[in-house]
């Protein structure tokens, strides 16, 4: 089972690896769009794990959707809504249970993503965070490391692809031959998840 201190974790494990990974982050984002993805995700999860810590939410539920709000709040870009929007509405289909399962996690994760895609109007294939994201949602109801893999390799194959949603879209063709950065750091999330059950035995 999964309790509220395994969600907190996982949020706090998201932050360390955004900060680490916040220059190839930004890397990508000047490639096909405005170089903000790494200091947007880096301001976001800074002030998450400092929200978390100061109002210490009881359920797994309540520590998704605080995370969303948070990150709605404080992050300008495309990106603040929507990983505001896919934790919300994870959280919210997570309900007040006190500890969920991992397959209740993959249902609610699931319902998260197609918020994203709804917010987002945008679909597989469009070069976003939706193309690490929809596998992993997908593969989650197998294993976390299954997920993880899946979004990992989501990410990756959006380089061939021709961005059809957000900034890069702009760039037409020209986006093709660039990883998209969303879809990078929907990697990272979703990689966390899958290292915070390693560690919790999971
Ligand atoms: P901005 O584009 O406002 O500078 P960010 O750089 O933080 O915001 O985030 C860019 C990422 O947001 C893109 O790489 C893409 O994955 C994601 N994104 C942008 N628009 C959409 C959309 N309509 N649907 C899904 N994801 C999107
Ligand atoms: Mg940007």
């Amino acid at each position: 089972m999964l309790d509220t201190d395994f969600f907190r974790r996982w949020m706090t494990a998201v932050a360390a690896s955004v900060e680490r990974e916040a220059s190839h982050l930004t890397e990508l984002d000047s490639a096909i769009g405005d170089a903000d993805h790494g200091s947007n995700l880096q301001r976001g999860f800074t002030a998450v794990t400092a929200v978390l810590e100061k109002d210490a939410p009881a359920t797994p539920g309540a520590v998704l959707t605080l995370a969303g709000r948070q990150l709605i709040s404080t992050v300008g870009g495309a990106s603040g809504p929507l990983y505001g929007t896919l934790l919300r509405r994870t959280g919210k289909a997570l309900g007040d249970a006190e500890e969920v399962t991992r397959d209740q996690l993959a249902q609610a994760f699931a319902a998260g993503v197609a918020a994203v895609g709804q917010l987002g109007g945008s679909q597989a294939g469009d070069k976003t965070m939706l193309d690490a994201l929809l596998p992993a949602a997908e593969a989650l109801a197998g294993s976390f490391e299954g997920a993880a893999r899946a979004a990992r390799a989501g990410a990756e194959a959006t380089v061939p692809l021709q961005a059809r949603k957000g900034r890069a879209s702009y760039l037409g063709e020209r986006s093709i031959g660039h990883q998209d950065p969303g879809a990078t750091s929907s990697a990272l999330l979703v990689e966390a998840l899958a290292a915070t059950a390693d560690g919790a035995g999971a």
